[in-house]
C-alpha cells in the first residue's frame, strides 16, 4: 500500500492561517513584527529564497526589508550593519541568507546577530538553549518538521528517530528536537557504516544529507514514517529515466521541464513507508511558515510577551 503523503504545503498553510489571526491581534495592539534579510552578493538561489521569505511576509502583513550588499563587502563592514539593525527597535528579527561569499568570516557574522532576532537560531545562545531544552529561537526547518509531525499526530515518544544529516542547520537541531519529545535518536553522516541498516531500525526516518535519491527501499522499515530534507535538481535523462521508471508522471513532467526537484529519499519509497514528505510540497514550504512563526516569536518575546507553546518547545526531558 502506498504510504500516506504528509503535505508540508498544507500543514505551511494551516501554520500561516493561524498566524495571521495572531499578526492582526498584534497590530491592533500596536506591533508590526519586522524582518530584516540580509543578502550579500548575488547567488540566483538564494535570491530565489529570499524573495519567497520577504513574499511571505508581505502577505502575512509582516514589515519586512531586504539588505543587499555586494559580494566583496568586508567581514567587518558587515558586522556594522548587522549591528545597526541590532539596534533598530522596529527590527524583530535578521537573518543572514547563507551561503556567505567565501571570504565573508561567516560564524563571526552570525555571531554578531543578536540572539533575540536571530530568527534562524544559529547562534550559539540560542544553540545553548536548544540542547539545554529551553525556550528560544529555534532553527526553522527542523521546527517546521516536529510541527509537521504534530499536526499529522505521528508518535514521537518512545520511538526510534534515525536522522541522516549532522549539519547545524537541519541535522543536529533535529535530532535534538526529537530527543526531547523522548525520542531514542540515531544520527547518521557519512562516515557512518552499514546506514541501510541504521536506518531500516527507524520508525522515524530524516534523511537531510543533500544526496538525490540516496535513500531506496531498502533503506526503510515498512511502515515507517519518512521525512525527506533534500532538495536537488536533476538535469540528466538518464537519471530521470531511472528514478521515474515506476512515476509515469513524474518522467512525463520532466520532459516537458527538463529538470525535476527530488529529495535525498527514492521515489519508490512511496511503496514501502507508511507516511512520507512529497518533494517538492513537503519540508520546503514549512521552512517559510516557521520563519514567520519565528519572526512573530521574536516580536513577542523582545516585548516581554508570553509566547504561545509550539512542538519545537518540548516539557523537560526526563
Ligand atoms: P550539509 O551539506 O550541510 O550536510 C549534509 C550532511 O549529510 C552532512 O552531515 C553529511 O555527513 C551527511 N551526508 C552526506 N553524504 C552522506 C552519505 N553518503 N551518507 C551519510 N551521510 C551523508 O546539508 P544541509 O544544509 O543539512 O542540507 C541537506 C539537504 O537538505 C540539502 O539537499 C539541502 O538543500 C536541503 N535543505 C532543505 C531545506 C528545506 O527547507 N527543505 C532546508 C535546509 C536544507
Amino acid at each position: 500500500m502506498a504510504a500516506r503523503i504528509l503535505s508540508g504545503t498544507e500543514t505551511g498553510k494551516q501554520i500561516r492561517e493561524e498566524l495571521r489571526q495572531e499578526i492582526q491581534e498584534l497590530k491592533r495592539a500596536g506591533v508590526t513584527p519586522g524582518l530584516a534579510a540580509v543578502l550579500v552578493g548575488d547567488n540566483p538561489a538564494s535570491q530565489i529564497y529570499v524573495r519567497n521569505k520577504i513574499r511571505a511576509c508581505e502577505e502575512l502583513e509582516l514589515y519586512s526589508e531586504r539588505i543587499t550588499p555586494p559580494a566583496s563587502i568586508r567581514t567587518e563592514e558587515l558586522l556594522e550593519q548587522i549591528g545597526q539593525l541590532n539596534r533598530r527597535p522596529e527590527i524583530d528579527a535578521i537573518l543572514v541568507q547563507l551561503p556567505l561569499p567565501s571570504p565573508v568570516d561567516a560564524p563571526r557574522v552570525l555571531m554578531a546577530v543578536d540572539p533575540a532576532k536571530d530568527v534562524d537560531g544559529f547562534h550559539p545562545v540560542n544553540v545553548g538553549a536548544l540542547v539545554a531544552n529551553r525556550p528560544a529561537l529555534r532553527p526553522c526547518t527542523p521546527a517546521g518538521i516536529m510541527e509537521l509531525l504534530r499536526r499529522h499526530e505521528i508518535e514521537i515518544k518512545g520511538r526510534r528517530a534515525v536522522v541522516i544529516g549532522r549539519s547545524d542547520i537541519v541535522g543536529k537541531p533535529l535530532a535534538l528536537l526529537l530527543l526531547h519529545a523522548h525520542a531514542t535518536v540515531t544520527i547518521c553522516h557519512s562516515h557512518t557504516q552499514d546506514l541501510p541498516g541504521v536506518a531500516r531500525s527507524a520508525d522515524i526516518l530524516v534523511a537531510a544529507m543533500g544526496r538525490a535519491a540516496f535513500v531506496t527501499p531498502e533503506f526503510i522499515r515498512p511502515g515507517a514514517t519518512v521525512i525527506d530534507v533534500g532538495i536537488n535538481r536533476i538535469e540528466d535523462p538518464g537519471v530521470a529515466e531511472k528514478l521515474f521508471a515506476r512515476h509515469p508522471q513524474r518522467l512525463e513532467a520532466f520532459r516537458r521541464k527538463g529538470s525535476a526537484l527530488v529529495g535525498d529519499v527514492h521515489p519508490d519509497v512511496v511503496e514501502v513507508a507508511g507516511a512520507l514528505t512529497p518533494v517538492p510540497g513537503g519540508v520546503g514550504p514549512l521552512t517559510i511558515a516557521m520563519l514567520m512563526v519565528n519572526t512573530v516569536e521574536a516580536a513577542r518575546r523582545r516585548r516581554g510577551q508570553s509566547v504561545p507553546s509550539r512542538s519545537g518547545q518540548m516539557a523537560a526531558a526526563r
